[in-house]
């Protein structure tokens, strides 16, 4: 299998081999370096690079002080690496099989899995979760609108503490949820203001939850927004207006597999076509949201899951899911400034 990459970036810094036995082709990955690059895996596993260069300062010192590793053997069948940017693993329906679920995951395409932090001892244990399985996993770190009751305290602090470890690559899961309203709004509000003043010092960038709440979420984002680096709106479900507002502030689209319901998602199959390349990234949100067009729906969801998601989203865009997959991940390394290199 012959892997060629070049790379702009000095690949002395932070560059860690595979070392994973089975592994034929490995992907490395690193984070904080600016991603000016471009790879071939085996013609299989093209990553062409669609946004522009990100500066280095964009993400920060400490973002720049951050490596991973991501070992990568596609196995028979897999055309391309995939990044599921929104992963629930921490979730207490994978406490009994997760290796499995992991290993799944890789047979399915997915070359890197950033694991959601929802909650203080969430986020913490995505951390572990992270630090056990080294450039597979990385992690987030915040409070979701609906733990945002308690973030009081030392909250802040603690938060801040976690987001300095090497496996947190963005802030969050934060934002608002005025649909299911399980904290105060006011409350929500100043924590998502919180957590995107830490992003903004950190120089990491924002993993987004937004529900019901449109107007109000965009009005304290705007607030912060020219202090951020990037923004990711993940599970976006909203509408035609609300997705072109994300993309006028600059935000990136996360797209699961609500796409595929069709009680709820369809119109995001029209939406999706005007999401440029370099703004879309795709995920799970597994364990939840498992696509209701396979049959029979699985009760719980998981990564291996990405690749339908994938098919699904090229297929509505009307491109092949190996471009999907190539633009995707891309898009991925790009935001949360991983890198990936072949060696
Ligand atoms: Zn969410």
């Amino acid at each position: 299998m012959s892997a060629e990459v070049t790379s702009q970036v000095p690949r002395a810094i932070g560059l860690l081999r595979s070392d994973h036995p089975q592994s034929r082709t490995s992907v490395q990955c690193v984070s904080g370096l600016a991603p000016r690059y471009s790879s071939k895996i085996d013609g299989s596993c093209a990553l062409t690079r669609v946004a522009p260069p990100v500066p280095i300062a964009r993400h920060g010192h400490l973002a720049a002080l951050k490596a991973l590793r991501v070992s990568w053997p596609p196995e028979t069948g897999v055309p391309s690496a995939i990044i599921d940017i929104g992963v629930n693993l921490t979730h207490r329906s994978f406490a009994s099989d997760l290796p499995a679920v992991l290993s799944r995951a890789r047979a399915a395409g997915v070359a890197h899995m950033v694991v959601t932090g929802t909650s203080l001892s969430g986020s913490t244990r995505a951390v572990e979760l992270a630090t056990a399985h080294p450039g597979l996993l990385s992690a987030t770190a915040g409070v979701h609108p609906h733990d945002a009751k308690h973030w009081e305290g030392d909250a802040p602090a603690r938060l801040a503490k976690l987001a300095e470890r090497p496996q947190v690559l963005a802030i969050g899961e934060c934002g608002l949820d005025f649909d299911r309203d399980f904290s105060p709004r006011p409350v929500q509000e100043r924590c998502f203001a919180a957590q995107l003043e830490l992003a903004a010092m950190t120089g990491l960038p924002v993993f987004l939850h937004e529900r019901s709440a449109h107007a109000r979420f965009v009005e304290i984002l705007a607030e912060h927004r020219s202090r951020l680096c990037d923004a990711v709106v993940h599970c976006f479900t909203g509408t035609k207006a609300e997705l072109h507002r994300y993309l006028d502030m600059d935000c990136h689209i996360g797209i699961t597999g609500w796409i595929c319901d069709e009680r709820r998602g369809l119109h995001l199959r029209e939406l999706v076509r005007s999401i440029p390349a370099s703004r879309l990234m795709i995920e799970t949100d597994a364990p939840f949201l498992a696509p209701r067009d396979i049959k029979p729906t699985p009760k719980r969801n998981e990564p291996a899951l990405l690749a339908h998601v994938a098919a699904a989203v090229a297929k509505a865009r009307g491109e092949t899911v190996e471009a999907l997959a190539a633009s995707s991940t891309a898009t991925a390394c790009a935001f949360f400034g991983l890198k990936l290199a072949a060696g």
